[in-house]
């Protein structure tokens, strides 16, 4: 055997001990210990991450969560109902790109164990109802489809007939693109389904949540809150930061996008921590209710002077 033979083996022995020592996916997942890419810190055990809201506790970074956990955290467990809305045409385009569509949304419903991207809850935040919507980043990066629009129309109904206030926790890429056209007609039913909730008087706030919210939801219903909200620095875009400056050909500002950024141009009313999101909504709902009260108490007192005006005259 010569020196490179010799060198070649030596490669190939350090190779697959490398291999061996890398845990597999179902080891990560079991493991007490959860490793933190936001900065680079090392690991650190996961019970610690769960106790603080799954938020590093070194640099704040705001990681994904699925939706039940957000409601658990936000309303409480077990202080929340699911409103079950009726399921639509599952693959109405019958699409395949490299797999049918039909298996994708079958993975994503054992993944997630939701029937779509939505779950829509009534709950009561220090005894203000409320209806919510969460889209959940796991299903498909949060995509709207058919069956996604549905719910959401189903829990704004809700909302309108208990004369609640309406909330969406927003994860989502965008538009379906397995559903096409029937995707992006989604947008319009859901403006108007908003209209509605404003025909009504019904506050609806938005929260931005980690990781990020682009493309058509962010062209439909999430522009449309009264209040909208943001954990810290979650991105929130139309179209990629890449591809505007593929457009622009110039380099863009390093935080475009990202929530403190989008406060900063006025598309925002405010940036939250995580363990501030309820607190934050209590106070918000407080005070829109009650101005919407004394607005009412003022109409009632003016048409109250008319009829006394025209009662002396
Ligand atoms: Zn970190």
């Amino acid at each position: 055997m010569n020196w490179i033979s010799k060198l070649q083996k030596l490669g190939e022995n350090i190779k697959r001990n490398i291999k061996k020592k890398w845990p597999t996916k179902a080891e990560q997942e079991s493991s007490k210990f959860v490793p933190l890419n936001c900065c680079n810190t090392g690991p650190i055990e996961r019970s610690q991450l769960e106790e603080n809201l799954f938020v590093c506790p070194k640099c704040s970074f705001h990681h994904t969560i699925d939706v039940r956990t957000r409601f658990d955290m936000h309303f409480g467990k077990n202080n929340w109902q699911e409103i079950k809305a009726p399921l639509t045409t599952d693959d109405p385009l019958n699409f395949k790109d490299q797999k049918p569509y039909k298996d994708r949304l079958k993975e994503a419903r054992k993944k997630t164990n939701q029937d779509s991207a939505v779950l829509s809850c009534i709950t009561k935040i220090n005894g203000i109802e409320i209806v919510v919507s969460g889209l959940n980043f796991a299903f498909m990066g949060g995509s709207i489809a058919q069956n996604e629009t549905e719910n959401i129309l189903y829990a704004i109904q809700t909302a309108i007939d208990k004369k609640c206030s309406y909330l969406v926790c927003t994860a989502s890429g965008g538009m379906r693109m397995q559903e096409g056209i029937l995707s992006l007609h989604s947008m319009t039913r859901m403006t108007i389904a908003v209209n509605q909730l404003k025909k009504n008087n019904l506050p609806f706030l938005v929260l931005y949540c980690a990781p990020a919210t682009a493309g058509g939801t962010t062209a439909s219903i999430t522009s449309l809150s009264d209040i909208a909200m943001a954990e810290r620095r979650v991105t929130i875009a139309f179209s990629g930061k890449r591809v505007i400056q593929g457009i622009v050909n110039e380099k863009l500002d390093e935080r475009i996008q990202r929530a403190d950024w989008v406060l900063e141009k006025g598309f925002l009313d405010l940036e939250v921590e995580r363990k501030e999101v309820s607190n934050k909504i209590y106070s918000i709902l407080s005070i829109l209710l009650k101005k919407d009260q004394l607005s009412k108490k003022n109409k009632d007192e003016a048409s109250s002077d008319i009829i006394k005006t025209k009662e002396a005259s």
